[in-house]
């Protein structure tokens, strides 16, 4: 990503009075086509009572304050999040007019605005990304507050973007083994409730380590004479157990 610079001397403060940049604040132009460039060059050309630190359209990036000095783009009254011009970088996405008249921001715009913000957060790891509207409670970018899954879909993109090739191959490659995991998971529980099926053959004993729930049913049933076996063993699978003491309790086997 290439960063041109058009330096407004005019529209900023010299420095952040020692505060360190926190916040990484989002704002819309506002404009209907307007550039990046143009918007650069009208901030460094008289005094407009506003500015931010970059200027993003569909095809290139323009600073217009440099990081070490303050823009004017949000504000230093009461903020919300605790984000003023001093601790944060402004950037300034341009927007478009649908047919309707109402603003969006172009996707374009929107990815190099991620690609920006994703290295803004190489140069001050750990700061927040918020919107104009998140520090002041301005409508700005309009269309990011009109519609807040669009403001998410931007954060993930960022998230996102901040994966080098490098991590994005390994997360891949975690998750590949993360689903042959749980396929072996699967596997083995199928395994496991089958060979359930053949020790509860076992269990089946009157005298042995029979569940004690079968236990009464078990014994009622050789006294009775219905079931016979050897060994003490009936050859009695866990679910036909279940059968009969369901039976018995339905009192099946009372006459
Ligand atoms: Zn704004």
């Amino acid at each position: 990503m290439e960063i041109n610079k058009h330096i407004t001397e005019i529209n900023r403060w010299r420095g952040r009075y020692g505060a360190e940049v926190r916040f990484i604040v989002i704002h819309y132009t506002a404009g209907d086509g307007d550039t990046a460039r143009g918007n650069a060059e009208y901030f460094a050309s008289d005094y407009r009572a506003a500015s931010a630190h970059f200027f993003v359209d569909r095809d290139s990036v323009w600073q217009s304050v440099e990081l070490c000095d303050s823009a004017w783009h949000c504000g230093d009254g009461a903020s919300r999040n605790g984000c003023s011009n001093l601790n944060s970088v402004g950037v300034e996405l341009c927007s478009k007019k649908d047919p309707r008249g109402e603003y969006f921001i172009p996707e374009e715009t929107a990815a190099l605005g991620a690609e920006l913000v994703r290295y803004l957060l190489t140069l001050y790891p750990g700061a927040t990304v918020c919107r104009h509207y998140d520090v002041t409670g301005k409508v700005c970018p309009m269309p990011w507050v009109r519609d807040e899954s669009l403001w998410k879909k931007f954060l993930e993109t960022v998230r996102e973007d901040e994966m080098t090739d490098e991590e994005k191959k390994r997360l891949r490659a975690l998750e590949n083994r993360a689903e042959e995991l749980e396929k072996k998971t699967a596997a083995l529980e199928k395994a496991k409730s089958e060979l359930f099926d053949q020790v509860g053959v076992r269990w089946a004993y009157v005298d042995g380590n029979m569940p004690s729930w079968m236990k009464p049913t078990v014994k009622k049933l050789v006294k009775k004479g219905y079931l016979r076996g050897s060994d003490n063993s009936y050859g009695m699978s866990y679910q036909l157990a279940r059968v009969l003491v369901i039976l018995d309790r339905a009192g099946a086997f009372d006459r």
